[in-house]
């Protein structure tokens, strides 16, 4: 484990990493999201995020998002070989709060290791509890070569870790190939700590499975026509409206005091705080009709 300050940074170690098996190519997903700094900016594939700071570190291939005929050209024979690996998140955070589909990171598991490629799990968003258990990934049985992690981890405080798992993983980056002056700094390691035991001893990974599927009730429930479903983990939801309105939803939810974001034109994101309870979730609920409402009124012409 090689602590860091940010997700990003965790992405540049499992990057280099990556780079240490000599092989060229590194996959990627169409939606997927790791950061902005240069090498987790290559593995990005949002073009606005991207191509203002072309040239980036090559070598990275996008691949259509839950697509297994794609994943298996890519990793299947020859083509395989070429891999260095393949970066995923479980659920994809930024790129609308888009799960995985069943199936699909066992099967990018098994085929990563058949072409002697390593699978890598963004859990910079999804880990430490965001979806109800420790690491998204662990519900897909799989154990990845290497996981990375940031956001949840220090309970607000800046700490990042690329994890490598295994013998291979874990031999490939050699002493002095990588180092962060501030990387496990004692305040920010002590955050992590203290965040590990809070989750722990509040038992916050049932509290956040139990409300988060509280939620998924009450917002579908709600059975409002600009709501089309609820999906995602945990406290790691997207609401998928029937039109392009979670930009006014959003500041409507704002004004009422609710701090959502727009992750897509169609899709309203809710990561709330594992500490979340049922009464505060609530107190949401009876909110965001009036949101929607806000966002679905006719208007009198002006933008504003
Ligand atoms: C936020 C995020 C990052 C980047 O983390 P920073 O700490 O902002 O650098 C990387 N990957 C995923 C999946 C993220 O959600």
């Amino acid at each position: 484990m090689f602590f860091g300050n940010s997700g990003a940074e965790a992405n540049e170690g499992a990057f280099k990493v990556a780079r240490r098996t000599g092989r060229p190519t590194i996959l990627a997903l169409e939606g997927g999201f790791h950061g902005r700094t240069l090498g987790a900016l290559a593995l990005t594939h949002k073009p606005a995020y991207r191509e203002p700071f072309e040239p980036l570190p090559g070598g990275v291939v996008h691949l259509p998002f839950g697509d297994l005929g794609a994943l298996e050209a890519a990793l299947v024979g020859d083509a395989g070989q070429h891999v260095a690996a393949l970066v995923v998140e479980a659920v994809q955070g930024e790129g609308g709060v888009r799960p995985l589909p069943p199936g699909y990171l066992a099967a990018a598991r098994r085929l990563t290791t058949a072409a002697g490629a390593l699978l890598v799990v963004d859990e910079v968003q999804t880990g430490v509890g965001r979806t109800g258990a420790w690491f998204a990934h662990t519900r897909h049985g799989v154990v990845p070569d290497v996981v990375t992690l940031a956001k949840g981890l220090g309970g607000g405080v800046p700490i990042g870790a690329v994890v490598t798992l295994g013998e291979r993983a874990s031999t490939l980056l050699g002493a002095g190939q990588h180092g962060s002056t501030f990387g496990g700094n004692p305040v920010s390691a002590a955050a992590a700590l203290a965040t590990l035991h809070v989750i722990e001893r509040d038992d916050l990974l049932r509290q956040a499975t139990e409300v988060g599927a509280h939620l998924v009730r009450g917002v579908e429930g709600l059975g409002h026509p600009l709501v089309q479903g609820v999906r995602g983990e945990g406290l790691l939801l997207g609401i998928q409206a029937t039109r392009p309105v979670a930009a006014q939803v959003v500041v409507a939810a704002l004004e009422a005091g609710v701090v959502m974001n727009a992750v897509a034109p169609e899709v309203v994101r809710l990561a709330p705080p594992l500490v979340l309870t049922h009464q505060q979730a609530d107190e949401f609920l009876a909110v965001l009709p009036h949101a929607l409402d806000v966002a679905t009124a006719p208007t009198d012409g002006r933008d504003d």
